[in-house]
């Protein structure tokens, strides 16, 4: 459809980062979603803080599954390479990709529905296996794409747009995530890009799985009085425990920061996490302190958001396989076959 054409000549006088690229060159076609979804601003987050990090779009590979947040990836950085996974599958497709070329940056992009119910056991094991990845679930609390049933993230209590409440338990996938070993776990809100763009960042320079959930309302099904995804809602029960500043590599660019103003973390590629608590006993590398911490403020109905856990000495999966460096493609017969001497040991191992 040419209506959703968007311009291809760029002005000349765009900024362009250091790879040469505008933020307009992160960019993908037209979002057909409703006006107002959370995720469209989710989506204009990932296109900032790839910009800013100087990522040259055909390193990432951009992997979702279905639903109205896993459209999403057509609607930025248009140059990558996307797969559009079956419901819920796009974790394992993600986790062969990544195995196969550890060279490009992984981007999951995903719903509640997606992951929270079809697919909760993929997004389980893509977490405990520890692979490396930024995995974002867009969460609303409901089936937008099917016109606004409960999703499994739905909290008990809250009530559909015709007045019904929701009898069951919620899964809260942050602490799931907590739980099941990722090394990097944050929650954020679609109406505050200040925040979500330094946690994107961050997840991109983490060196294992990375999981952001963040709350996206959805304005046609989950944006009334009784929602507990709303934006109004969200406004007055987001509780921040830090606001994280994400340091570029360059040595020059990195100030220290007043004595007990902040904790710096180290992060793989040479960049630097700079954590602003906000809450004074707030430990973010703690992870049994960041569960209960969740927990406490979860019982009040409060929504914690910020960076809640990261490990600095994470690893993962290739670390753990300890996997060829190169990607597959990149190998030729020499490096694959051991030589007979080899192969004739082996085979004499298994007699
Ligand atoms: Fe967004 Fe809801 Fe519309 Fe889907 S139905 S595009 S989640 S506002």
């Amino acid at each position: 459809m040419t209506y959703l054409a968007k311009p291809r000549l760029h002005h000349p006088s765009l900024e362009r980062n250091r790879v040469g690229y505008t933020r307009r060159d992160y960019e993908g076609k037209v979002s057909t979603l409703c006006a107002g979804c959370g995720h469209d601003s989710i989506s204009a987050a990932i296109i900032q803080a790839a910009w800013e990090l100087d990522i040259e779009p055909h390193r990432v590979a951009k992997l979702s599954g279905i639903g109205c947040s896993s459209k999403t990836p057509d609607y930025f950085l248009g140059a990558s390479h996307g797969f559009n996974t079956v419901h819920g599958r796009m974790p394992s497709v993600l986790t062969g990709a990544n195995l196969a070329n550890r060279e490009l940056l992984y981007l999951g992009v995903s719903g509640d529905g997606d992951s929270a119910s079809i697919g909760l056991g993929q997004f389980a094991h893509s977490m405990r296996r520890g692979v490396r990845m930024v995995y974002i679930v867009e969460n609303n609390g409901v089936y937008g794409l099917t016109k606004g049933q409960f999703s499994a993230t739905a909290d008990r209590g809250s009530t559909s747009k015709k007045g019904v409440p929701n009898p069951d338990a919620p899964v809260d996938m942050v602490a799931m995530a907590m739980q099941l070993g990722a090394t990097y776990v944050a929650r954020s809100f679609s109406g505050d890009k200040a925040q979500m763009v330094p946690l994107i960042k961050g997840a991109i320079a983490h060196g294992g799985a990375a999981f952001i959930d963040i709350v996206s309302p959805c304005v046609t099904f989950n944006n009334h009085a009784g929602s507990t995804r709303s934006y109004d809602y969200v406004r007055q029960h987001n509780e921040a425990v830090s606001r994280i500043d994400f340091i570029d590599p360059a040595p020059e660019r990195i100030a220290e920061p007043a004595p007990g103003e902040a904790i710096d973390l180290p992060q793989p590629d040479g960049s630097i996490l700079r954590l602003r608590k906000l809450h004074a006993d707030y430990d973010p590398t703690d992870r049994v302190g960041a569960m209960e911490h969740l927990l406490a403020l979860q019982e009040r109905g409060e929504i914690v958001s910020g960076l809640l856990y990261v490990d600095p000495m994470a690893r993962d999966l290739h670390q753990a396989l300890r996997t060829s460096t190169r990607p597959l493609n990149a190998l030729n017969e020499l490096d694959l076959c051991p030589g007979s001497t080899a192969l004739a040991k082996l085979n004499a191992s298994l007699r």
